[in-house]
């Protein structure tokens, strides 16, 4: 590999002829890999179950699983699909080849192959997988980020969007879901008479209880301003009144401190509503509803109809 920091890769070998796998092992443990070996494709599947090969080197024509069909059978398990393979070959016929880059295979090398060419085409691999791992490590931050509340640390709105276009793409709209919408009471004194900063403080502070009271499995995320929304899918919605009147209590159970000798006593008010999944926009419409009916039935109170 490229420098004494880099963790050493593992290769499993899989060929039927034990003579071919010694030559192989030879060279690549001379560059410094850890190499596993197995005998048929079978054998193969079992030891990358087991031990997450980096990189996988398959032989076509061989007793029990052949590589095209061992190929297949990583590509259909999620836990090898990832796995970089390159095939083995001693046939003449590009055919085989063709189907095996055509089933995802990342290069192949024909038999007999020179030391050099093996240990170039096997690093080079190496590298385009961990290229394609920091890739997606990247995009999963920035995914992350994208959805994220800066200031309170729970989702967006956008995490909420994506998060109700992944249950409805999946398609039971006939599914069970209950909405909370909960905002902090006459939050624009706290901002008046404490400051903006101050004000910020209080709804990081208010977020965390909410998310505390609201189960792991809720979808909780700032709707905008001082307003969060929650959204439980699945039976466990038919509770939802009971985390309603948690997340009320919760905010108004002791005063926030805000600062050293600075506390503040704050309420949220909260409506919420169940029904289907396939009725969002108008359940969250009857969730604002019921919000607005608990501010004017006083604030610091929770309204909701199953
Ligand atoms: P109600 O009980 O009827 O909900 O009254 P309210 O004062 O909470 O509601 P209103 O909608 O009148 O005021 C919300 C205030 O929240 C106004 C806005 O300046 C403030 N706000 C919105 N986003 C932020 C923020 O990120 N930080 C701070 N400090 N204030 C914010
Ligand atoms: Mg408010
Ligand atoms: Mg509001």
């Amino acid at each position: 590999m490229d420098g004494a920091d880099s963790p050493v890769a593992t290769i499993l070998l899989v060929d039927d002829s034990r003579t071919i796998r010694q030559i192989l092992r030879n060279s690549l443990v001379g560059a410094g890999f850890t190499v596993l070996q197995a005998g048929d494709g079978q054998a193969g599947l079992e030891v990358m179950r087991a031990e997450h090969p980096d990189l996988v080197l398959l032989d076509i024509d061989m007793p029990v699983l052949n590589g095209l069909d061992t190929m297949r059978a990583m590509q259909s398990d999620p836990e090898l699909a990832e796995i970089p393979v390159l095939f083995l070959t001693a046939r003449t016929s590009g055919a085989d080849v063709a189907e095996g880059l055509g089933l995802g295979a990342r290069d192949y090398l024909r038999k007999p192959c020179e030391a050099d060419e093996l240990l170039a085409r096997v690093g080079a691999a190496l590298a385009r997988r961990q290229a394609e791992i920091e890739l997606s490590l990247k995009a999963q931050e920035l995914d992350d980020l994208s959805t994220t509340d800066q200031l309170t640390a729970l989702g967006n709105r956008r995490r909420w969007q994506v998060a109700v276009s992944q249950l409805q793409a999946r398609g039971d709209l006939s599914r069970p879901i209950a909405l909370a919408m909960i905002d902090i009471d006459h939050f624009k004194v706290i901002n008046d008479t404490m400051g903006h900063l101050d004000g910020d403080t209080v709804l990081t502070l208010v977020a965390r209880r909410l998310r505390n009271a609201a189960s792991d499995d809720d979808t909780l995320v700032r709707w905008g301003g001082e307003e969060f929304m929650l959204l439980r899918v699945g039976p466990e919605s038919a509770h939802i009144a009971h985390t309603a009147e948690e997340m009320r209590a919760s905010v108004c159970r002791w005063p926030l401190a805000v600062g050293i000798d600075r506390v503040v006593e704050v309420t949220v008010s909260v409506g919420w509503v169940t029904g289907s999944l396939g009725e969002m926009d108008h359940l969250l419409g009857l969730a604002d509803e019921r919000l607005y009916a608990a501010k004017a039935a006083g604030r610091n109170c929770v309204v909701g109809l199953a």
